[in-house]
């Protein structure tokens, strides 16, 4: 996309809003809209569709929870990337954040530097240019070429069972972003047989150990799954 992404941030707090904005175009990573209420928000994206919308949860009258589910269930909008705000920090809520099909979430307080590489992360994604498998990674210690099926940490080959090469695989194409255990499951298990989402945190804690120092780019995220971070 070579024109600067319209990103639309629906938050009642206006100073909030204004800081996510000054942030935002200020860096150029985007031209950025502000509407203070969930109702305005519908109304906007149904005008013009942006390319990202940034939803705080707590709104007034119409929460961020209910306009996200709104949008979802329009086709126009199913596929419109979002990153949803909340001052919450149970566990519940921010699940049922992804559940109700966000892509990412940030939970305030929060630096506007974070907010902003998840910003461009997500229109990164969107743009496709990690929705091609990423056929080869190369990190501090980790190098893993996918095709060739050669791992390796500060250059020693690294033997993974094909589960494991799956979910690294996996992990690392969705780099910097939180993978729910059920997510991974189907995509790595596929749901061929009865697996419990332990198994998940149980192959991830053999990869983990496996990978050495690079085994500590696989995050846990509390109450939610994992993330591999660059
Ligand atoms: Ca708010």
């Amino acid at each position: 996309m070579s024109r600067v992404p319209r990103v639309l941030v629906v938050e009642d707090e206006q100073d909030i809003a204004a800081l996510i904005k000054h942030a935002l175009e200020r860096s150029g990573d985007a031209e950025v809209d502000v509407v203070g209420s969930g109702d305005t928000a519908l109304r906007a994206v149904a005008d013009h569709a942006p390319d990202l919308v940034i939803l705080d949860i707590n709104l007034p009258v119409m929460s961020g929870a209910e306009v996200c589910r709104v949008m979802r269930a329009r086709p126009e909008t199913a596929q419109t990337p979002i990153i949803m705000l909340t001052a919450r920090t149970s566990e519940s809520d921010r699940v049922a954040g992804l559940d109700l099909g966000a892509d990412d979430y940030v939970t305030k307080p929060f630096s506007l530097r974070e907010l902003s590489a998840r910003v461009r992360a997500v229109l990164r994604r969107r743009n496709g240019q990690l929705i091609v498998p990423t056929a080869t990674y190369d990190g501090k210690h980790l190098r893993a070429d996918f095709d060739a099926v050669a791992i390796s940490v500060d250059n020693e080959p690294i033997r993974l069972t094909r589960r494991e090469f799956e979910l690294l695989k996996f992990l690392v194409e969705n780099r910097n972003r939180v993978l729910s255990r059920d997510r991974l499951l189907e995509r790595v298990w596929g749901y061929e047989r009865f697996i419990e989402t332990r198994s998940v945190d149980v192959h991830v804690g053999r990869l983990r150990s496996k990978l050495g120092p690079a085994g500590l780019q696989i995050e846990t995220v509390v109450g939610l799954g994992y993330r591999f971070v660059d």
